[in-house]
């Protein structure tokens, strides 16, 4: 039996999940987890509800998953036990939010110009007053609207990363988010390395001052995961994972990760406030 239950990436309503930071946090509890990292995309604001290092027995580790781009290539790197109210790392983060407003307006005005009536209301709607925007809240009003019959032809169709309507992001260096992870006293971690860098490039990435590889990743073989460790061995580099937890389907329901003791073992030596089990 598995006695380590560990998930480091994990999405809230404060960016595109689809639970709030209490039902994830109460979801996690009830199956068992010891510990667990949120991490939502280019925002920390979950932490304005909740601010402790445990939910009852359970740590919880702040976290955040900053978008960048390196290659021609959007980067996601995950940020792990910060201080959310560090000036540099929100100031960051504001400025990432500000422009996927924009983004957002952009990706609806090429739907429209493809006669797809869709407006940004409709989506503001769905994000709430607060939250960030993501594609997949474009993808949810065109569902609403009855546009498209799930939010999977959206991205097949419309916004997917090589669809008409696709708008790529802020243009940030990976070493601008590294700075400011670091600075926010945290540790840089390189999220679904597969989705996103070609593992050449690991060198510009350790340069830069990245901490770790996200090895264990939901859909990774063990062929991959085996590949991942040996280069953050290699590399004197931290591997970690997670579910990457939307709460959208079945391939990704809460806690069906449930991480390992490698994983623990390697976090641990990491955070300022230890997990015990
Ligand atoms: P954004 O950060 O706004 O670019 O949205 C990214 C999110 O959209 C990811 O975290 C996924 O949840 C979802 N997403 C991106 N590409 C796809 C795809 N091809 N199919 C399904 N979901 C996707
Ligand atoms: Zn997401
Ligand atoms: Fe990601
Ligand atoms: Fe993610």
């Amino acid at each position: 039996m598995n006695d380590y239950y560990i998930d480091l990436h994990i999405h809230t309503t404060a960016s595109d999940g689809i639970y709030s930071i209490a039902e994830v946090l109460e979801g996690y509890y009830q199956k068992g987890f010891q510990a667990i990292a949120i991490t939502d995309h280019d925002t920390v604001d979950a932490f304005k509800d909740f601010t402790s290092d445990f939910y009852k027995e359970m740590r919880v580790i702040k976290g955040t998953e900053v978008s960048c781009r390196y290659a021609g290539r959007e980067v996601h790197i995950l940020g792990y036990d910060i201080d959310y109210t560090n000036d540099k790392l929100v100031n960051l983060l504001n400025e990432i939010k500000n422009s996927r407003i924009i983004r957002a307006k952009k990706m609806i005005a090429l739907l429209r110009e493809n006669n797809i009536e869709i407006e940004y209301s409709d989506v503001q709607e769905l994000v709430g007053s607060e939250n960030i925007v993501g594609r997949p809240h474009i993808a949810q009003a065109l569902l609403k609207k009855g546009i498209i019959k799930h939010q999977q032809q959206a991205f097949d169709k419309y916004i997917g990363d090589n669809c008409f309507a696709y708008v790529p992001k802020l243009d940030v260096s990976p070493k601008k988010v590294i700075d400011a992870i670091h600075e926010a006293s945290g540790f840089a971690v390189i999220a679904h390395p597969h989705k996103s860098i070609n593992l050449e490039d690991i060198h510009y990435f350790k340069k830069a001052g990245i901490d770790g590889i996200e090895s264990y990743y939901y859909d990774h073989s063990p062929s991959q995961i085996k590949k991942l460790e040996a280069i953050c061995k290699d590399m004197n580099l931290i591997s970690t994972g997670g579910s990457d937890f939307h709460g959208y389907g079945k391939r990704e329901d809460l806690g069906s990760y449930q991480g390992n003791i490698k994983i623990f073992t390697n976090i641990n030596k990491h955070l300022k406030l230890k997990i015990e089990v």
